[in-house]
């Protein structure tokens, strides 16, 4: 059996795994059935590229379990053509599963080594992401405004930055109030919260499920 074919088993029943878990999306399904999740890893972890875990990738930085990922992003409702920014872009998995989905991606990472052989790696496997590296507690005003904006490191504060740069709705076109999805609490968990715009000054906030991330470093100020 070929690798590919190999892992492509592999990859379903990851899929299986999560939907198991209680998510529903079939676009996100679809897209973690796509990625190639084992090409974000060290080759000492290829073995465990498709085990529902997150997984060190050096910097002291993890790839995210596959299960937050599909969360994260069905929380965030992605269309095709939506404009994304993801901040944290560590080893480029979800960044990967958003472009899967048909999104414009702009992701930023603050370690530089670690962004420069993301860029590439994206690059290489033929996902457009517009990489960048800086810190992303500032959001990217220049790319603004965004439909979703999802944050992949535990933040103890909510970047008032990004709550600005989501998309304000408009009646006229039904254009929806863009998502900011980010976990927010202390360094040792965090609650999932979606703050949806709702007008120029208003914005509706859900608390959800409880998880433990990376910190958001950074000035949150
Ligand atoms: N989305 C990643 C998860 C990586 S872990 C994946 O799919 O693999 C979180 C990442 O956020 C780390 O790489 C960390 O360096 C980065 N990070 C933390 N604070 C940041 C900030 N202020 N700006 C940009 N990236 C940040």
């Amino acid at each position: 059996m070929t690798n590919d074919r190999r892992f492509q088993r592999q990859r379903d029943q990851l899929v299986d795994i999560i939907r198991e878990k209680g998510i529903t999306d079939s676009n996100v399904l679809k897209a973690v059935g796509r990625v190639p999740r084992h090409r974000f890893l060290d080759n000492a972890f290829l073995h465990r590229a498709y085990e529902d875990e997150a997984l060190p990738i050096g910097h002291r930085v993890t790839i995210s379990q596959p299960f937050t990922v599909a969360y994260q992003t069905s929380l965030l409702g992605v269309k095709p053509g939506h404009r994304v920014l993801e901040i944290g872009t560590g080893s480029g998995y979800q960044a990967a599963i958003l472009c899967e989905m048909g999104a414009q991606v702009f992701t930023i990472e603050r370690i530089k080594p670690l962004q420069a052989r993301t860029a590439e790696l994206l690059r290489s496997l033929g996902y457009r992401a517009v990489c960048r590296f800086g810190d992303g507690v500032q959001g990217w005003p220049a790319m603004a405004p965004f439909d979703g904006i999802i944050v992949t490191a535990g933040a103890e504060t909510v970047p008032q930055d990004l709550l600005r740069q989501l998309r304000v709705p408009d009646p006229d076109t039904m254009g929806a109030g863009g998502r900011l999805v980010i976990p927010v609490g202390p360094r040792t968990h965090q609650r999932m919260m979606r703050f949806t715009r709702s007008g120029d000054d208003t914005w509706d906030d859900e608390e959800l499920d409880d998880f433990r991330f990376v910190p958001l470093l950074g000035d949150t100020e």
